[in-house]
């Protein structure tokens, strides 16, 4: 059965977060369960743990606290995330607000202070190009 929603795993309840715990939304928990969305953590298939070191955007790269350059398994936990949401056909994404994955329309800005700057996480972004509607789940009012 094709899916019209791709969403992040976290607000579906899987504990995928950076931290081991999860951030579920009502409306998100309900669209995977009536099986009309598809669940991804483009973190997690980029190869990153479960628990892991929390990341930020700087400009076009993704680095973690510690400093490591995490960039290359974002973009491949991206990549990975949009292919298998062309192949369950999904035309609109409901994703994390403000993860450096997932997040639309702002981000943290890579000093890991709490201080917000207008941005999208990468899978975000990859989603949006490719012509999905992207929502976070602050905007999505659950409309089928
Ligand atoms: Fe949730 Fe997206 Fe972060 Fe995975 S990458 S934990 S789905 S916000």
């Amino acid at each position: 059965m094709s899916k019209r929603y791709v969403v992040s795993a976290c607000l579906a309840g899987e504990p995928c977060r950076y931290d081991g715990g999860c951030s579920p939304c009502a409306a998100v928990v309900e669209l995977v369960r009536s099986g009309e969305a598809l669940p991804v953590c483009p973190e997690v298939l980029g190869g990153l743990p479960t628990p892991r070191v929390p990341s930020e955007r700087r400009g076009e790269r993704v680095v973690a606290k510690d400093g490591t350059d995490v960039t290359r398994a974002f973009v491949r936990g991206a990549e990975e995330a949009l292919r298998l949401a062309r192949e369950q056909g999904c035309t609109v994404a409901v994703l994390k607000a403000r993860s450096p994955s997932c997040g639309s329309g702002e981000i943290y800005d890579g000093t890991f202070t709490g201080v917000r700057v207008p941005g999208e996480g990468v899978f975000a972004r990859l989603a949006r190009e490719a012509g999905l509607r992207v929502e976070s789940e602050e905007t999505f009012g659950g409309e089928r």
